[in-house]
């Protein structure tokens, strides 16, 4: 018997919600609710210099605007810092993480870690916090993407769990989220398709089972930029729930009816989960979205 199916969206507060995060939300909700599962929200706040206020009762906000229902208490990242800081101390115990004290200059002119600190045994205080990774590739079937893998030792190298500044990475962040809400299913945009063999090497190291992946199109602007809340994206207008709804499914190559648009927000969710089908997602990594809403 497959475990039930949980899934989440996991937005970072740094602005409100803009069509590419709909379209992540979305999926992620049709795909959970389309399996009867459940469908948690996390508020990724573990960064508060690219935090907005005011940031999360927008998105939150947004999401009911547009018909969203979640299921139990949200989670926020800042509540957890405490459990955090108990992993490192055991990845940093037992040799696997690393104190760097390497200055960005120091590094400039490196696309990958070059290991200087690795076997340098430097105390924690005032550095930053890397893990080692294997010489290994690190592999996984994508439900929309297929086959992706990753040589982490050649490709990633020794990578920032905790940043010199005190602040935890979402590498390490999202893997003991993912686990500690039994996370099943991780259903999100495909910028994040290269950090998860990172995340599939943490969750062998910490003895997680491993969810199964879908990453959907991301979408860029005219200009190529990815939509995203940093960028001052187009923030969604709550009058016009249902249309975006509906231009995210269109995104999503789900099908939509004519007279769908006259629907209600959660007339539209209801179709759309009914409808669900994992095979019409187009099988992009990016596309171009270029009608302004
Ligand atoms: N917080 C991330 C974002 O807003 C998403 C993380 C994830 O889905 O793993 O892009
Ligand atoms: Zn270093």
């Amino acid at each position: 018997m497959p475990k039930p199916y949980i899934g989440r969206f996991a937005p970072t507060p740094s602005g409100g919600l803009h069509l590419g995060s709909l379209v992540a939300a979305l999926a992620s909700y049709l795909d959970a609710k389309a399996a009867n599962g459940k469908w948690l929200i996390r508020i990724e706040d573990i960064d508060p210099p690219r935090e907005v206020v005011g940031a999360t009762e927008n998105i939150l906000r947004t999401l009911e605007a547009y018909g969203f229902e979640w299921d139990g208490e949200i989670l926020y990242q800042s509540s957890r810092l405490a459990d955090y800081e108990l992993v490192i101390d055991k990845l940093f115990n037992n040799g696997l993480a690393y104190a760097c004290t390497c200055s960005r200059k120091q590094l400039e002119n490196y696309s990958i870690y070059p290991n200087f600190c690795r076997d340098a045994l430097k105390p924690r205080l005032d550095a930053a916090i890397r893990i080692r990774v294997p010489e290994l590739i690190y592999q996984f079937i994508d439900r929309v993407q297929g086959n992706f893998s990753q040589h982490l030792g050649q490709e990633v190298g020794d990578f920032i769990i905790k940043r010199r500044d005190g602040f935890f990475a979402y590498q390490l962040a999202v893997v003991l989220d993912d686990s500690e809400q039994g996370i099943t299913d991780i259903v999100r945009g495909a910028d994040l398709l290269d950090s998860t063999p990172r995340q599939l090497y943490l969750q062998e190291l910490l003895g997680f089972s491993m969810p199964k992946y879908l990453h959907v199109p991301i979408l860029l602007d005219v200009n190529g930029h990815k939509l995203s809340k940093t960028q001052c994206s187009p923030i969604l207008p709550i009058v016009e729930a249902s249309k975006l709804l509906i231009t995210a499914l269109e995104v999503l190559g789900q099908p939509v009816e004519t007279n769908l648009y006259k629907e209600t927000p959660q007339q539209i969710l209801n179709y759309a989960i009914t409808n669900w089908c994992v095979d019409l997602i187009p099988k992009n990594q990016f596309m171009v979205y270029t009608h302004p809403y």
